[in-house]
């Protein structure tokens, strides 16, 4: 188990960007690999530099403080964490590229024969930002050829038609000068090796197309457009399978609003209840709510039904706020022209609010 960021910086979870960029300050001088020899500082000088990167960036500090250390880790790889961060008020001290850095301690970039990452989509419902939900994705990638173990082909020798390059180079004379065009080698597709017998499952690629079926945990109160990692699920490349990517869409609730962590709900009441007061049902994320409306309830009033709504930033629940929308009768009878000529009588001025 990784341990807390904000415990890694010695910080409270309410710190101000200034002292967390104190308290990385003082900790990266400490175990900074140049300045302390020491076994284990290089890690720790790794760890506090992760944790930096991540509380320096305000989306990123949002995320892990929504969704906790195990759910960020499933959506950003060591990579992202790095890809963006801001790392500039501490030049003087390191001058370095985190992804230099990152080779600092044996991890490599992307390679370009790492498999490409694969992005899908799934559709979550309110409900199941609620209570978060399990849903089946499928979804096309390359796999390893069974046939050939990702090889291509058995017996490898140096391909014959550009010598081990992967390129070749073809002259063309344009006029009195020779011109030369590098392409990738059509026979062995760039990687240099030729077989004497290809693979027939995979032609040679070491890589064949299979359909997924895989059931992806969506944590709740996950948001539109964000994208759940999971590692190793992507395409294949010889040094290693990309990632999948799962998209999050929020299908959009046919009355109730999203607004962060709170729900906006409608309620249409009719004049005589917004003055009398009495109680009506309303539609909350798992179904139908009792509601009272009090006494004298002004049009447009909002009424908050604490932990009605979805789950929040700092643990629980946001609320759910019901606009009351009073509807005035566009026609009245005779009586109830009468009895409401009685009332104003009484000395209400209640027609004067509309
Ligand atoms: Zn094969
Ligand atoms: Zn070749």
């Amino acid at each position: 188990m990784k341990k807390d960021y904000y415990e890694i910086l010695g910080v409270p979870r309410n710190a101000s960007k200034e002292e967390i960029k104190r308290a990385y300050r003082r900790l990266a001088m400490k175990y900074h690999p140049d300045r302390n020899k020491e076994p284990g500082a290089a890690e720790k000088f790794k760890e506090i530099s992760e944790a930096y990167a991540v509380l320096s960036d305000d989306e990123k500090r949002r995320q892990y403080d929504l969704y906790g250390h195990g759910a960020f880790e499933q959506m950003y790889s060591a990579e992202d964490i790095f890809r963006g961060a801001d790392f500039s008020g501490f030049e003087e001290l390191f001058n370095f590229d985190p992804f230099d850095f990152f080779g600092l301690f044996g991890r490599k970039r992307r390679g370009r024969r790492r498999g490409a990452d694969v992005e899908t989509e799934v559709v979550v419902d309110l409900k199941e930002v609620l209570k978060g939900a399990e849903k089946e994705v499928i979804y096309y990638r390359t796999q390893s050829c069974n046939g050939c173990g990702g090889r291509g082909g058995k017996g490898e020798q140096v391909c014959s038609l550009c010598h081990g390059r992967g390129e070749v180079r073809k002259r063309r004379s344009a006029g009195l000068l020779s011109l030369f065009t590098v392409s990738t080698c059509e026979q062995c597709r760039g990687s240099g090796v030729s077989f004497r017998e290809r693979c027939r499952e995979c032609g040679g690629t070491g890589r064949v197309s299979t359909k997924e079926h895989i059931k992806v945990k969506v944590p709740p109160g996950v948001y539109d457009g964000m994208r759940l990692r999971l590692s190793g699920l992507g395409e294949y490349g010889a040094s290693g399978y990309g990632d999948l990517y799962v998209r999050i869409k929020v299908k959009k609730h046919p009355h109730l609003k999203r607004e962060g962590a709170d729900l906006l709900y409608e309620k249409k009441i009719d004049f005589i209840t917004a003055i009398l007061g009495g109680e009506v049902e309303v539609e909350g994320v798992e179904g139908k709510i009792k509601l009272k409306i009090p006494p004298g309830t002004q049009p447009n009033a909002l009424i908050r039904l604490r932990g009605e709504g979805l789950p929040k930033l700092e643990g629980g629940r946001g609320d759910l706020l019901v606009r009351v929308v009073v509807e005035l009768p566009k026609k009245v009878n005779k009586r109830q022209r009468e009895l409401l000529k009685e009332f104003e009588k009484e000395g209400k001025k209640w027609f004067g609010l509309f």
